[in-house]
């Protein structure tokens, strides 16, 4: 039999790291035993489902490049067979009509409540013939009454449950539609779904799936559920904790390497390895191996994760990643150095793609503004010396590549007997128009020599300025 593994998320907004997670685990299950990932989008929520997060959804599953292998299954196109088995579960004798109002049943709750029981519908329809014709009615899963539940989760361990603690769940509503538990274990069962890996959250509602699964006589599926995320403040993540859209993350600079990496960390180990690579994730991940206890999420740790890869991956590859923030960022890359170039320059100086971007712009625009501060240190008056003589041996290379870019600055220092820095700060300002940049000579070679040349021009003007101002 395939193993099969499935991501259901209810398209109620957008892909968060939680969902992401899940879906990591999901997938790499499957991916690890040769099984199937199926994607399920749960929309059957008419009011709270909206196309605009079915497509944000698969946007962060691709962009994450975690690929399903069969759907994605939309609920709302499963309603007739959702009906066909609520018929089943009523001819069977495992379901009935209740014609108790919701006023009604809270009277119940309350009653039981009060008698220091479980607050539950009294199961008053159950065995009841005496159908009125006139009165809505909603459809409720006979569930046994003694006996237990025993979910065997990969994850937690046994988990036993009482039936006595279990209500008669309402599995369709009085306008016919069936609610979560049925078209879960529906779907669960059709789509042959052998392995549910879920967030806990999903555990009170297990047991109720495990009873209809048994009365369709339907395979029961092995349970994994996965302890929710914490934010930064011990608190469950959510919006107030910054990015939790999986999109937010790229949008933020993230490589989605970096992101799946933190993720299958975040809830999973292997010894103390804290990197892997696909290959690998997908080769040591069990889900026998993750935590029972919830893990927090630590930004300066995606944010080293992140650095890793974008110093490790190929830079063509970055690359293609930097291209999308650059254009983002309105900055046109089609005439200056290739971005790769830049990878390999800037990735060990930043925390993420867009601040590679940010800092990459003066090789791709000219600009007027300088950084008042790297100005005020080094275009002073004592400069234009240097700057000159530089300018000159600049000008005349025919080889324009860093070692004689180097051998033209070194000689301007000899020459002038100055320090390197004397010639070298003041010549990085005027071509970066800050005082921070990568290896000069590196930086000047992917500059163009004309570029170059112009924008030492443009800092003599200011260094002419101040001479005045003297
Ligand atoms: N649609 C449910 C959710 O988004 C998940 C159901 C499941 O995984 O069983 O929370």
């Amino acid at each position: 039999m395939t193993l099969t593994t499935r991501f259901a998320p209810s398209p109620t907004g957008y892909l968060h790291v939680g969902g992401a997670r899940t879906a990591l685990y999901s997938w790499l299950y499957a991916q690890k035993n040769g099984g199937d990932f199926i994607l399920r989008i749960e929309d059957t929520d008419l009011e709270r489902s909206t196309q605009a997060s079915v497509d944000a959804i698969m946007d962060g599953m691709n962009w994450l490049n975690l690929k399903w292998t069969h759907g994605p299954y939309f609920q709302t196109e499963r309603f007739d067979r959702y009906k066909e088995v609520i018929e089943q579960l009523l001819a069977s004798g495992n379901a009935y009509r209740c014609y108790s109002t919701a006023e009604e049943v809270d009277v119940m709750r309350e009653e039981a409540k009060a008698k220091g029981g479980i607050e539950k519908y009294n199961g008053l329809w159950r065995d009841r013939t005496d159908h009125p014709t006139d009165k809505p009615f909603v459809i409720r899963f006979k569930n046994p009454l003694e006996g237990v539940v025993v979910i065997k989760d990969i994850v937690k361990g046994d988990i036993t449950i009482s039936n006595e603690q279990l209500d008669d769940l309402i599995i369709a509503r009085s306008d016919g539609t069936p609610t979560y538990n049925l078209t879960v274990v529906v779907d669960d069962w059709d789509m042959k779904v052998s392995h549910v890996v879920r967030g806990d959250d999903h555990i009170s509602n297990t047991p109720r799936q495990i009873n209809i699964f048994r009365a369709l006589g339907a395979p029961v599926p092995e349970y994994a559920h996965l302890p929710m995320i914490l934010g930064e403040d011990g608190k469950r993540l959510s919006k107030r904790h910054g990015a939790v859209s999986v999109m937010q993350y790229r949008d933020d600079g993230y490589l989605p390497e970096a992101l799946l990496n933190y993720l299958v960390r975040l809830g999973w180990s292997h010894g103390d390895k804290e990197i892997f690579s696909r290959e690998e994730m997908i080769e040591l991940f069990d889900l026998k191996d993750c935590n029972r206890a919830p893990s927090g999420f630590n930004t300066d740790k995606l944010i080293w994760v992140n650095q890793h890869y974008m110093k490790t991956l190929d830079p063509a590859y970055v690359a293609e990643h930097l291209a999308w923030h650059m254009k983002e960022q309105g900055i046109d890359t089609t005439k200056g150095p290739a971005l790769a170039d830049i990878v390999k320059i800037q990735a060990d100086r930043v925390k993420t793609l867009k601040e590679m971007a940010e800092i990459s712009r003066y090789f791709y625009e000219d600009f007027t503004e300088l950084d008042a501060k790297a100005v005020k240190k080094h275009l002073r008056p004592v400069v234009k010396e240097p700057m000159l003589l530089v300018k000159e041996k600049l000008a005349a290379l025919t080889d324009w590549s860093p070692e004689p870019i180097h051998a033209a600055i070194n000689d301007t220092a000899v020459e002038l007997e100055l320090g390197m820095g004397k010639v070298g700060m003041p010549l990085r300002v005027a071509a970066t128009g800050a005082g921070n940049s990568p290896s000069l000579d590196i930086t000047l070679a992917l500059l163009d020599q004309k570029k170059v040349l112009e924008r030492i021009d443009q800092a003599l003007v200011l260094v002419e300025a101040r001479i005045a101002a003297s």
